[in-house]
């Protein structure tokens, strides 16, 4: 069976890991700072600080930039619930936005709609999420945030390695140009894994200060106090990320550069192979500034025109080993955010959910494995 994202975990990773348990300290050691310290060189950030998964990271983000109850935060409708779920932690609403139908994005424009629908409530934070792996339209979605009184939040955990160039300048999703923070995973299906894990990014060495108390129970060591002492201005949790995972994150991110050439690869080969199937499947659509390390080959389906239901296709995959996945069920449609704010009408997120599914995308697949979905999925829109 392929599926739609594995992990690649080989023999150094491992004896990463080993070499951290033979070591003093299996949390809150030496590795937990070589981690981050390599992760902010690798995206081109001041400050990276290491977390217990990437949604820790997004309610980390949202301590640190204080959001209260009561106040909004915008998130596109098509990612996965983290992104809305962490405004709910600290009681925020949210307000989500539509996006583009082709690249699944939220877009300036379904920003601005849904800046409309904030009302007088204070605005706080807005978060665009990478889909895919391709970036989103930071410079402007920036603007509009800052002209409303907010500050993007980005949530990165498809783009780690993604690059983007809006007019002249080359940037790396992670270094934080256009936004206060952004968050990203390192759960086995994203492009670098420790299982469980995440990371914020910032170049505000106030914020950077804040997360690392905030991940830590809130407890703070006053200068010159006694060896014993702390304090708690305000409590935090316990979202650290161990030594061990630690250990397994800078392995891992020493793989990036081959990893993402290879997810590359596969995805140029995916786009060759499925030229023929046009314009009944098209890959979704990249944006001009992007050039993205794909995490998910998202293919957008006209199951009408096929005259097949997605289910049958998907089931037909399955049957020829082909694993694939739905990013994503709108999140607005779930019975929590249903119940909370009504029906919402948004036509890009219910036209990119209407046609999209994810084949398998991971550095472990073979060459061959494209050619291998491909045919299984002409024989599946035929059968
Ligand atoms: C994976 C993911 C998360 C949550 O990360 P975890 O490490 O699973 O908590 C949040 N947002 C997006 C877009 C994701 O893909």
């Amino acid at each position: 069976m392929l599926p739609y994202g594995r992990q690649t975990i080989e023999d150094d990773d491992i004896a990463a890991v080993v070499e951290a348990l033979r070591g003093d300290f299996l949390t809150t050691g030496p590795t937990v700072e070589a981690f981050e310290t390599a992760f902010a060189a690798t995206v081109g950030a001041r400050h990276a600080v290491a977390c217990a998964n990437g949604t820790a990271a997004l309610h980390l983000a949202m301590l640190a930039l204080d959001v209260q109850p009561g106040e909004v935060v915008i998130a596109p409708s098509i990612t996965f619930l983290a992104t809305a779920n962490c405004a709910r932690y600290v009681g925020a609403d949210v307000v989500f936005a539509d996006v583009d139908p082709d690249t699944g994005l939220m877009t300036p424009q379904t920003l601005a709609d849904a800046l409309e629908r904030v009302g007088e409530r204070r605005l706080r934070a807005v978060l665009p999420v990478h889909l895919r792996g391709d970036a989103a339209e930071l410079p402007a979605l920036a603007e509009l945030a800052a002209s409303a009184g907010a500050v993007l939040v980005e949530d990165a955990p498809h783009a780690l390695g993604t690059t983007m160039r809006f007019g002249n300048v080359a940037e790396t999703v992670g270094d934080v140009r256009h936004s206060a923070m952004a968050t990203f995973s390192f759960h086995p299906v994203k492009t670098i894994a420790t299982g469980e894990g995440g990371m914020v990014t910032t170049n505000d060495p106030a914020l950077a200060e804040r997360l690392r108390v905030l991940r830590s129970h809130g407890m703070v060591r006053p200068a010159g106090c006694e060896p014993w002492w702390y304090e708690m201005p305000e409590p935090g949790f316990n979202y650290r990320l161990p030594d061990i995972l630690c250990a397994l994150g800078l392995s891992q991110l020493r793989k990036l550069p081959r990893f993402a050439e290879r997810r590359r690869a596969l995805a140029a080969a995916y786009r060759e192979a499925l030229a023929p199937l046009a314009p009944v499947v098209r890959p979704a659509v990249q944006p001009r500034w992007s050039d993205p390390v794909l995490h998910l080959m998202t293919v957008l389906i006209d199951f009408e025109a096929a005259g097949r239901t997605r289910l049958e296709v998907v089931e037909a995959l399955k049957a020829r080993g082909v694993g694939s996945q739905v990013h994503y069920i709108p999140v607005h449609r779930q019975p929590y955010y249903r119940e909370l704010y009504g029906e919402l009408d948004l036509p890009g997120a219910e036209a990119w959910y209407a046609r999209c599914l994810s084949l398998p995308l991971y550095p472990g697949m073979a060459d061959d494995d494209v050619s291998v979905v491909v045919d299984a999925l002409k024989a599946a829109l035929r059968s």
